[in-house]
């Protein structure tokens, strides 16, 4: 059974027809707060799991316009969980390193090993995204890259790594709900840059760029949520839902003791 905003594969969507806003999924922010609260903590308990289990993994991809809550997202939905057992990763623009070799080079290398959540702050979807309507990469490049991606996620999934990939839906008038805000608070000042207003611009291109990433990068493997996310406390519960709803299926396991009723302890 999919969860709500999962996206199916072959099934293909049109961003314009997605809710942005919590609408008829949930009225009651009270109580979307106290049941995030819940999940929260049962979050925590299995991530513990996991990470005492070590034998598999769990990679959270998070992509969304600017201001779209990314970074809300890291710090609210992964509060409480062990940061031993989480690697965050957020993914600038690639350094000459980066840039030297192939672009899923400095993905792979961020990867969460067994037992760790890993959580991707943007990703290789960059690469077919901000790459594509800059305009960084010719044509023929990034559009096989929805192939290589796939094959790639496919690599990690039969590699023991559940993959959960989020896309903050955002309207545009929220953008500049968020950038005004940034704009006004000195203490979000540092968070806005004047990059983000020439994107901003190209808001039709990117969004063309998601439904492409969304449709074509939609597998059984690796899904796509399209969380609606103008409001951030529906944004929480929606993918703490998704994340809880995953890790239970996960199933992870205390390893077994071994015979430890022999042992004294002097
Ligand atoms: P921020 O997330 O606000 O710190 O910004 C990071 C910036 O790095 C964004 O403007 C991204 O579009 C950019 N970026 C991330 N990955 C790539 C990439 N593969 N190629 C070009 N720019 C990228
Ligand atoms: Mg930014």
């Amino acid at each position: 059974m999919p969860k709500t905003h999962q996206l199916e594969p072959g099934r293909q969507i049109r961003l314009a027809d997605c809710p942005t806003t919590a609408g008829t999924f949930h009225d009651n922010r009270k109580q979307a707060e106290k049941d995030f609260a819940k999940l929260r903590k049962k979050i925590a308990l299995l991530q513990h799991r996991l990470y005492s289990e070590g034998k598999q993994s769990l990679l959270v991809v998070l992509q969304a316009m600017d201001a779209g809550g990314k970074d809300g997202t890291i710090r609210r939905v992964f509060e409480g969980v062990n940061p031993q057992g989480t690697r965050v990763t957020s993914f600038k623009v690639p350094s000459k390193e980066e840039l030297a070799h192939d672009y899923l080079w400095r993905i792979h290398k961020a990867a969460p090993q067994r037992g760790m959540i890993g959580v991707f702050n943007r990703s290789h979807y960059e690469d077919v995204l901000v790459v594509r309507v800059e305009k960084i990469v010719p044509e023929a490049i990034w559009r096989r890259r929805y192939d290589e991606i796939n094959t790639f996620e496919k690599h990690l999934s039969d590699n023991s790594t559940r993959i959960l990939k989020f896309y903050l839906h955002i309207s545009k008038s929220e953008q500049r709900e968020r950038f005004q805000d940034r704009l006004d608070d000195p203490t979000k000042n540092w968070k806005f840059s004047l990059d983000d207003l020439e994107k901003r611009k190209l808001w039709n291109e990117y969004q063309a760029a998601y439904e492409d990433a969304l449709n074509r990068c939609t597998t059984e493997w690796a899904p796509w949520f399209a969380i609606p996310a103008d409001q951030k406390w529906y944004r929480n519960l929606a993918i703490a839902r998704v994340l809880h709803a995953t890790l239970v299926e996960m199933d992870p396991q205390f390893p077994a003791s071994e015979d430890l009723e022999s042992v004294v302890i002097d």
